[in-house]
């Protein structure tokens, strides 16, 4: 098949152009590079079956294609909130671009939604019928706010237009080709305990995240394409709950590093809790992550070791 990666040159776009490829597909990945790198995708460079094309996808785009994975939008806080308005224009013209896309090449087509939309939830875990507790108008609704409009959107353009979407709610996840200053919590961790600088766990703590490795969720991405008739969304993640300071104390120790933890000021409209119920995943998709937090750490932090010295070389 020739799928098109929006966002493909960022942390999940460019392992999923790997996924593909080694499948035998033709990939064309499409990126403005807000977040998305080069070196994330220099080893493809000259591959006959891939492409790249700097775009942005708030302005709409034709190609011929039999699939499609939007993925294009920043998602660590610290870089969606860098242009908020960019941001929501990113998730709900980038659907509609892609699913205008879709529409007219018939191409089945994907949307990489979050567990953001479940907001700060009062429902745990969070299952796919729960609508959400989010603020609609702080400083992390231009993230949730736009991917739960870009929902509204895969929904409408395939109940009006029959168009064939699939929607995975993909909660955090961490590997190699993370952005080392992009501010979410693994990165953060790892090149702090990596640098011996203190880990800033934000508040008390106790708040909880669920972290899946990069292999797994690119599997489920996969298994949800593959799917034949699965358009209502489905979480993917790792249903093993973690607080924040555990995941720090898991650093320390993976690292071996003398750091200290400090707290800093708890973020506004921080979620106090996340952890998917994945049931749905597992009884359609017959999918569910392998990787534990030990083992997906050990590659993680091999990956920032590499950059953290590759720049220290380079200055
Ligand atoms: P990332 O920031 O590494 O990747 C996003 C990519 O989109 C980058 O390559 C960036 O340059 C590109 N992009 C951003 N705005 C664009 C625009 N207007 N036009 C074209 N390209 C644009 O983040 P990621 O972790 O790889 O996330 C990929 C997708 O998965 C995002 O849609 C994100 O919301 C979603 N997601 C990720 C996580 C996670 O934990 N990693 C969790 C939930 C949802
Ligand atoms: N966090 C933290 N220290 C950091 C970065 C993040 O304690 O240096 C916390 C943050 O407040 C949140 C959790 O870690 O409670 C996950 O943050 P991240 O930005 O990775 O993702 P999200 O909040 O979108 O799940």
């Amino acid at each position: 098949m020739r799928i098109l990666i929006t966002g493909g040159a960022g942390f999940l776009g460019s392992h999923l152009c790997d996924r593909l490829l080694n499948e035998g597909h033709e990939v064309l990945c499409l990126d403005n590079y807000f977040t998305g790198r080069k070196p994330n995708l220099a080893h493809l460079v000259g591959n006959p079956n891939f492409e790249v094309l700097r775009h942005d996808v708030i302005d709409p785009f034709k190609a011929e294609v039999d699939q499609i994975y939007n993925l294009a939008c920043p998602a660590s806080p610290v870089h969606y909130q860098h242009n908020a308005i960019k941001t929501i224009k990113t998730s709900i013209m980038g659907a509609m671009n892609c699913l205008g896309l879709a529409k007219r090449t018939n191409a089945r087509v994907f949307q990489a939604s979050t567990s953001e939309v479940y907001g700060d939830p009062s429902v745990h875990p969070q299952l796919e019928s729960y609508w959400g507790h989010v603020n609609p108008i702080g400083i992390r609704s231009c993230y949730d706010e736009g991917k739960r409009c870009a929902e509204t959107l895969f929904m409408d353009y395939h109940r009006q237009h029959k168009v064939d979407i699939r929607i995975a709610r993909i909660f955090n996840t961490y590997g190699p080709r993370m952005c080392e200053d992009d501010g979410r919590v693994v990165s953060n961790f790892i090149v702090q305990a990596l640098r011996g600088e203190d880990l800033t766990v934000y508040g008390e703590g106790q708040q909880t995240r669920s972290f899946c490795y990069c292999e797994d969720l690119i599997d489920g991405f996969v298994c949800l394409m593959g799917h034949d008739s699965l358009t209502t969304p489905v979480n993917i993640g790792n249903p093993v709950e973690f607080t924040i300071l555990e995941l720090a104390e898991k650093v320390i120790a993976e690292t071996g590093s003398k750091s200290k933890i400090i707290h800093k000021e708890l973020p506004q409209d921080d979620p106090q809790q996340r952890k998917p119920d994945i049931t749905m995943a597992k009884c359609e998709l017959g999918w569910e992550p392998k990787v534990s937090l030990e083992e997906g750490l050990k590659p993680t932090i091999a990956y920032f070791q590499q950059v953290i010295s590759e720049s220290c070389a380079a200055s």
